[in-house]
């Protein structure tokens, strides 16, 4: 049988075949960033000659002013697919932003002729849970058909429903933060991107990196058993949805907030100095301290800290936030102490690695 070229620009019976084989491929990640990039790759090899640029999107308000920050996640020009961070919004022209900021408020595709050049740029929006905007995707083609851009609708909203129900997966489900599942892979992220940038060839992406601090910051309610005893579960619980709410709002949204397990929390955030990081943990522990917990009154907590670089694999930084974490709790509670610092000042001695659980695949 003869294969019949559709407005697509390819066959119709290979392009079944193909989307077939695209969406179990779109499906075969459970990690979010393989799954872009499987996204890219499949729009690319569909549509060879087009342009796809994926974005996140973050809303921000500062001043009761909302506003929308970019960053490129994934990039895929003629079937080659590169994966770029934080790039910031102002790599797209004004005119392009206006059409992102127009598809934003309306929840619903844009389109715009670039006079220049004669290509259609359209973006379409990605949901993910509770209608949160998640990214947007830039789709640049000579001649956009309806089919295609059915099509890539379609496979938006499957990769949307996709990650929704992946981020189901990665939520704890009294306090609706990140779960213990998902934190090693992010530590792992964190160290292998740490390795990249310092084996990185060229002198601007090592600069970008240079300076740039990540921490583990482990957090553990002092005496939480006392609340359940005195006042009940109920209550515990309370306690601990509060005080997620409560780190949420000190730390900022690029930040990732985890339940560690019963009362104790994690969080990983970047920095550019030692001295910053120590402030947002002060900041954290005193602003907890100072809250009010209905019923409750005060609560306070005890935070281990440690930087994540060159360790061999995710248990030995909490090992090693854990082993902070403990000197305070055996120093008086509602404390901060950084595992770096207790090494050097020789109040603590190294944490012990064990060799089963302190290897990492780089490859
Ligand atoms: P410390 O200051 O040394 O950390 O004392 P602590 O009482 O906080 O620590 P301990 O480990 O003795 O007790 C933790 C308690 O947390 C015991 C457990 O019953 C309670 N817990 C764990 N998970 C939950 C939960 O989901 N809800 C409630 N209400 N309690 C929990
Ligand atoms: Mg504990
Ligand atoms: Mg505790």
């Amino acid at each position: 049988m003869q294969d019949r070229q559709n407005k697509c620009g390819f066959t119709s019976k290979l392009s079944t075949l193909k989307i077939v084989d695209s969406l179990a491929e779109i499906t075969r990640y459970k990690d979010r960033e393989l799954l872009e990039r499987s996204l890219a790759v499949t729009l690319s090899e569909l549509f060879l000659s087009d342009e796809f640029r994926f974005y996140r999107i973050i809303t921000v308000t500062i001043d009761g002013v909302t506003e929308l920050r970019l960053s490129l996640l994934t990039y895929a020009n003629q079937g080659v697919v590169i994966s770029e961070h934080q790039i910031h919004e102002n790599e797209l022209p004004s005119w392009l932003l206006e059409l992102v900021t127009q598809a934003v408020e309306t929840q619903n595709l844009t389109e715009r002729v670039d006079p220049e050049t004669g290509a259609t740029h359209i973006i379409y929006i990605v949901y993910t849970k509770h209608d949160d905007i998640y990214g947007m995707l830039l789709h640049k083609s000579k001649q956009p058909s309806f089919e295609s851009r059915r099509l890539i609708y379609g496979l938006l909203r499957i990769y949307s429903n996709y990650l929704a129900l992946l981020e189901e997966s990665h939520r704890d489900t009294l306090t609706n933060l990140l779960n213990r599942e998902i934190l090693d892979t992010e530590i792992t992220k964190i160290i292998v991107s740490h390795a990249q940038y310092r084996s990185c060839e060229t002198a601007k992406r090592r600069r970008s990196f240079d300076g740039c601090h990540a921490w583990l910051c482990l957090l553990d309610v002092d005496h939480f058993k006392r609340i359940n005893d005195e006042w009940g579960h109920l209550y515990g619980d309370e306690v601990l949805i509060l005080l997620a709410r409560q780190l949420e709002k000190i730390f900022r949204k690029e930040d990732l907030v985890f339940r560690y397990g019963g009362e104790e929390f994690v969080t990983l955030f970047r920095t550019f100095s030692h001295e910053d990081a120590q402030a947002i943990c002060e900041r954290a522990r005193n602003t907890i301290a100072q809250y009010s917990f209905p019923g409750v009154g005060r609560v306070t907590v005890s935070i281990g800290v440690a930087e994540i670089a060159h360790q061999p694999g995710s248990s030995i930084v909490i090992g090693q936030a854990d082993k902070a974490l403990y000197y305070a709790k055996e120093h008086g509670r509602n404390q901060i102490h950084f595992y770096d610092d207790l090494l050097t000042r020789g109040l603590i001695k190294p944490h012990a690695i064990n060799q089963s659980n302190s290897s990492i695949d780089f490859f």
